[in-house]
């Protein structure tokens, strides 16, 4: 018996130094160094019971009761921490309705017209559509032509004066020249190839969900989910404009379709950690051209099978992307007002196909979000325009409970650092890289609510309070 519970405690404590262990090389290869500096301290902390172990057996005391006794409490006390923090405290039932749990009164469809972006991208100064735009938001006029005069994000003009940050810029551009490309009308929109023209696939709901799930990661999706529409998450008109297709401005959009597909794919660390520098500004379009890369040929797909499809990227939207992830169970809506994912956080960037094609949807998911951003606020903290709210509880904005990002400020300040900063994403303890220490983390905080409470406190011991924008790679040095 004492044997076996001996051989026991060795396997419990040479677990968690494995773990210990696996956290060390995860922060060396995170190129965190107060993290790893950490890591190192606690390691040593786990090796040490360990050897306390092999020394108390070598002098004989696991002979005697009280050594008995000893080793039993302390097997109990280990099945009693994990059982602590790893037991399932509850479910959270808004978060398992979706966007629909949300909802406290009238929603307001969004009017992508109103939309910063729209408002400072598209409409040029003197045109018609500007000036029906202004006259119906005389309050939005002063601001934005302030802001304009100032240049926008993305080096407009700015950041390109600045010739050590040109080749970042070039490299961010090049990426954006695709999505460009693919918002032509007839990519987001893409009619059925002659081949297939006139003809209907008679697919069960089953048998299209599993070949357009396993198609979108073939393409490169790391996460694919499918949402049953929710009207309310599609713009109400048209704001946004390329390719000078200004007869769409201002038109109301339908909502036609019953199911989006969506997509997320996974920001590199390496480049996310440097905001809010040029580094992670080429992420974001390398991210957003693959995203506009999937969602036109998933679109394209679902036309040939012969029904209709729309592709949503970042140069052609209709509906809103969180909540349509939200629902399509990818993650939960976190403070800093991006899409949070069990494995990469809020360190992904979205898009999406709607479609009239039947499918399978998903079921939104309970990931402890909700709970952790209301104590963790480090996102808040470290916002540098203060763009995040740092109230514990969310509040209720066009009829939805939510903790609301000021988008005009953040805009502002992208404005003047000339990229999409993505500070609040490089800081949010969700974003870590997804290794095996991460994921056993994740594991326990989107279960227990005692584990959110001490791994929230962790991180900011870890990897510090306000941590800093880490080195670029060489190539992309700034
Ligand atoms: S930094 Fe903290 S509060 Fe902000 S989104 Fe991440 S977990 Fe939530
Ligand atoms: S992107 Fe930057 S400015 Fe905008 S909310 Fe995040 S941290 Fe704040």
């Amino acid at each position: 018996m004492i044997n076996f519970l001996y051989v026991l405690a060795v396997l419990v404590l040479a677990g968690q130094a494995l773990i210990g262990l696996a956290f060390f090389i995860s922060c060396i290869l995170e190129k965190e160094k107060r993290a790893t500096l950490f890591a190192a301290f606690q390691l040593t902390g786990m090796l040490v019971p360990i050897a306390l172990l092999l020394y108390v057996k070598q002098i004989g005391f696991f002979d005697t009761a009280a050594g008995v006794i000893l080793l039993a409490a302390g097997l109990v006390l280990a099945c009693g921490v994990v059982f602590l923090f790893c037991r399932k405290t509850g479910v959270n039932p808004r978060a398992i309705r979706g966007t629909r749990g949300y909802i406290e009164d009238h929603v307001e469809r969004a009017d992508e017209r109103r939309q910063v972006f729209a408002r400072n991208r598209s409409l040029p100064p003197g045109s018609e559509q500007y000036r029906a735009f202004y006259q119906n938001h005389p309050d939005l006029e002063a601001g934005d032509e302030k802001r304009r005069a100032k240049g926008g994000p993305l080096g407009q003009p700015g950041i390109v004066d600045r010739p050590h940050e040109v080749p970042n810029v070039a490299a961010t551009f090049a990426s954006l020249s695709i999505p460009i490309i693919l918002s032509e009308p007839d990519k987001v929109k893409p009619r059925p190839h002659p081949l297939f023209q006139g003809k209907k696939s008679q697919l069960s709901p089953e048998e299209a969900t599993t070949r357009i799930k396993g198609y979108s990661r073939k393409l490169g999706a790391d996460l694919v989910g499918i949402a049953r529409i929710d009207p309310l998450w599609i713009y109400s008109h048209r704001g946004e404009i390329f390719h000078e297709n200004w007869q769409d401005w201002g038109k109301p959009i339908d909502v036609s379709h019953d199911f989006a597909i969506v997509f997320a794919q996974e920001m590199s660390l390496e480049m996310v950690g440097t905001g809010p520098h040029t580094p992670t500004v080429i992420e974001s379009m390398r991210d957003y051209a693959k995203g506009a890369f999937i969602a036109t040929q998933v679109a394209s797909f679902i036309a040939n099978l012969g029904y209709s499809a729309t592709a949503n990227h970042v140069r052609h939207y209709e509906a809103l992307m969180v909540p349509l992830a939200v629902d399509a169970g990818l993650g939960e809506m976190g403070r800093l007002g991006y899409l949070m994912t069990k494995p990469y956080g809020p360190r992904i960037r979205l898009s999406a196909v709607t479609t009239n094609l039947e499918l399978i949807a998903d079921k939104p998911v309970d990931i402890g979000v909700e709970d952790f951003c209301r104590y963790c606020r480090k996102c808040a903290d470290c916002c540098p325009s203060k763009s995040i709210p740092v109230e514990p509880d969310q509040t209720v904005v066009n009829g939805t409970l939510r903790w609301k990002l000021d988008a005009e400020t953040c805009f502002d300040f992208w404005g003047k650092v000339g990229t999409d900063c993505d500070v609040c994403m490089r800081v949010c303890p969700w974003s870590h890289a997804d290794t095996f220490p991460h994921r056993i983390i994740k594991f326990m905080v989107s279960r227990n609510r005692h584990a959110r409470r001490i791994f929230q406190l962790l991180d900011d011991v870890f990897y510090g309070r306000r941590p800093k924008p880490k080195p670029a790679p060489s190539w992309a040095a700034h």
